[in-house]
C-alpha cells in the first residue's frame, strides 16, 4: 500500500514539476562529470607533456607543429567519431637573439640594464640596436599634443599602467593595451624611431610581457615592452633627467606566411547532429616560456571534455567538438579560418565556449548571448553552485571563437579567477608548475557540465 501512494505521489509531482525533475536528473549528471574528471582527469598530465616535451608553441615553430601533432594523437586514441587537421596559413615571426635594454647618461645612475623583450610581430633593430632620447606619456592624446616637433627622432617611452582598482584584471588589461597594439604606429606617424611599452602586468617585477602589436599603414618602427620594475625606474629618472639616452637592441623578425593546422575532435550528436557545439582555447603560445596557462590549459580542458563523455558513455544529442586554434596570439588565424569554413559547409554552431583566461578555480561562464538566451542558460545557474561556478552573465566570449558572432553562435567565455593571470602572461614565468591540478580539473568539469546541458537541451 505504502509502495503505490509514493508513486501516485510521485507521479503527481512530476506531473506538477516536470522540470524540477529534469533538472535533478542533470544535477545527478554533472556530478558524474566533475567525479569522473576530479578522479580521472588526464588534461593535467597532458598539460605537463605539452609544457615540458615541447614546449613553447609559438605559431610556425617547430613546437607548434609538435603540438598539432600531440593532441591530434591523444584524441585519436579516443575512439571520436572524427579527429581532423584544418589546414591554415599563419604568420611566422621569430625573435631572434636575445634583446638588450639598457638606459644610458643618467645623471642619477649612468647606465642600467633594464629588462626588455620585442613584442610580438615588430621589426628588429639589427646589430647596435637603436639609441635616442625618451618621451614619456600615459596615451595617445598627450601623445599627439606633443606634436611631431618633440617625437621626431625620440623612442616614445608608454607608460600607463593596469588599473589595479578593478577587480576583473582583464578590464585593467583591456584598459591598458591600446599601448602595445597600436602604440608603435601611432607613435611612428610622428616621426619615432623606437618604442618601449610599459608590460602588461597586475604586478611589480622584472618580467617583460610580450604581446603581439599591430601595424598600421605607417613606417614599422622597432618595439619592445619593458619590466614593470624597469618602467617604474625608468620614469623616475625622466623625472628630473629628460637628457638620459634609452637603448635598445632587437632581432626579431617577420618571415613568410607558413602551413599551420587547426585541431578538431568530434563527438557526433545522436539526436540533432547538424546543431554544433564547440569548445576549445588556442595551441599557439608565446615564445618565452611554455604557454601553460596560455593558453595550454583550455587546450587540454576542452579534450578532457570529450574524454569524460567517451568514459561515462555520454551520448550527446548534439555534436560537441574540441577545437585547438591556431594562432590566436600574433594574427588569429586558426579562429578565422575555423570560422570561414563553418560558413562555407553551411554548419550551424549554436554555442561555442572558449577557455582562455589561464586554468585558475572556476568563478563564472560569461557569453555574449541575446537577453532571452541568457535568461533560459541562467536557469542552470544552480546546477554549478555546488562547484563553485555562481554566475552566468552577459561578457565576453573568447578571441578564436569570435570569427563565429555573425553566424548565430552563442560564444561563451569560461571565467575562472582573474587576480594572478596577469603576473605570467605572456613571460617566462608561464609555466606548468604554476597549474594547480585540481584548479585545472575543477574548469574541465565547469566546460563538460556545460557543453552538456547546451547539448541534451539547445538554446
Ligand atoms: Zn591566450
Amino acid at each position: 500500500m505504502i509502495h503505490k501512494s509514493l508513486i501516485i505521489i510521485f507521479l503527481f509531482l512530476l506531473f506538477i514539476f516536470p522540470s524540477s525533475f529534469a533538472q535533478n536528473k542533470d544535477s545527478l549528471m554533472i556530478r558524474q562529470i566533475y567525479s569522473e574528471i576530479l578522479t580521472h582527469g588526464q588534461a593535467y598530465p597532458q598539460l605537463e607533456y605539452l609544457c615540458k616535451k615541447i614546449g613553447a608553441r609559438l605559431s610556425g615553430s617547430p613546437q607548434a607543429a609538435a603540438a598539432v601533432e600531440y593532441t591530434r594523437y591523444l584524441m585519436d586514441t579516443m575512439k571520436l567519431d572524427r579527429v581532423f587537421l584544418q589546414p591554415v596559413m599563419v604568420p611566422h615571426w621569430v625573435r631572434g637573439q636575445k634583446e638588450v635594454g639598457k638606459i644610458l647618461n643618467s645623471k642619477q645612475i649612468g647606465e642600467q640594464i633594464v629588462n626588455v623583450c620585442a613584442l610580438g610581430n615588430s621589426v628588429g633593430t639589427g646589430k647596435g640596436g637603436i639609441t635616442a632620447k625618451v618621451l614619456e606619456v600615459k596615451n595617445f592624446e598627450e601623445l599627439k599634443n606633443l606634436g611631431k616637433g618633440k617625437v621626431n627622432g625620440k623612442i616614445v617611452f608608454f607608460n600607463r599602467p593596469m588599473d589595479a582598482t578593478k577587480f576583473n584584471t582583464f578590464e585593467a588589461y583591456g584598459g591598458a593595451s591600446d599601448q602595445r597594439g597600436a602604440g608603435p604606429s601611432e607613435a611612428a606617424k610622428l616621426g619615432a624611431i623606437g618604442v618601449v611599452v610599459r608590460s602588461l602586468a597586475s604586478e611589480i617585477d622584472d618580467f617583460p610581457h610580450t604581446g603581439s602589436t599591430r601595424y598600421q599603414f605607417v613606417r614599422q618602427i622597432p618595439a619592445v615592452a619593458i619590466s614593470t620594475k624597469g618602467a617604474e625606474l625608468l620614469s623616475s629618472l625622466l623625472k628630473n633627467d629628460t637628457t638620459l639616452l634609452f637603448h635598445f637592441e632587437t632581432h626579431c623578425q617577420m618571415f613568410p606566411d607558413i602551413l599551420s593546422y587547426n585541431v578538431i575532435g568530434e563527438i557526433k550528436g545522436s539526436e540533432k547532429p547538424e546543431e554544433i557545439i564547440v569548445v576549445g582555447g588556442h595551441l599557439d603560445s608565446w615564445d618565452l616560456a611554455e604557454g601553460a596557462h596560455d593558453d595550454g590549459a583550455g587546450c587540454m580542458q576542452a579534450i578532457e571534455v570529450l574524454r569524460a563523455f567517451k568514459a561515462l558513455n555520454i551520448k550527446p544529442k548534439r555534436t560537441i567538438r574540441a577545437v585547438m586554434f591556431m594562432n590566436e596570439e600574433n594574427g588569429l588565424r586558426g579562429g578565422l579560418e575555423y570560422a570561414k569554413i563553418a560558413l562555407e559547409n553551411n554548419e550551424k554552431h549554436i554555442a561555442a565556449i572558449e577557455s582562455d583566461r589561464g586554468g585558475f578555480t572556476p568563478r563564472e561562464f560569461t557569453t555574449e548571448a541575446a537577453k532571452e538566451i541568457l535568461q533560459k542558460m541562467q536557469v542552470w545557474t544552480p546546477l554549478f553552485e555546488p562547484y563553485g561556478i555562481n554566475a552566468i552573465k552577459q561578457g565576453g566570449g573568447g578571441a578564436d571563437i569570435s570569427p563565429l558572432r555573425n553566424q548565430n553562435t552563442v560564444l561563451i567565455g569560461y571565467v575562472p579567477d582573474s587576480q594572478r593571470y596577469f603576473d605570467l602572461h605572456h613571460t617566462a614565468q608561464d609555466t606548468f608548475d604554476k597549474v594547480n591540478k585540481r584548479e585545472l580539473n575543477l574548469g574541465a568539469g565547469a566546460m563538460a557540465a556545460l557543453v552538456y546541458l547546451l547539448s541534451e537541451n539547445g538554446l
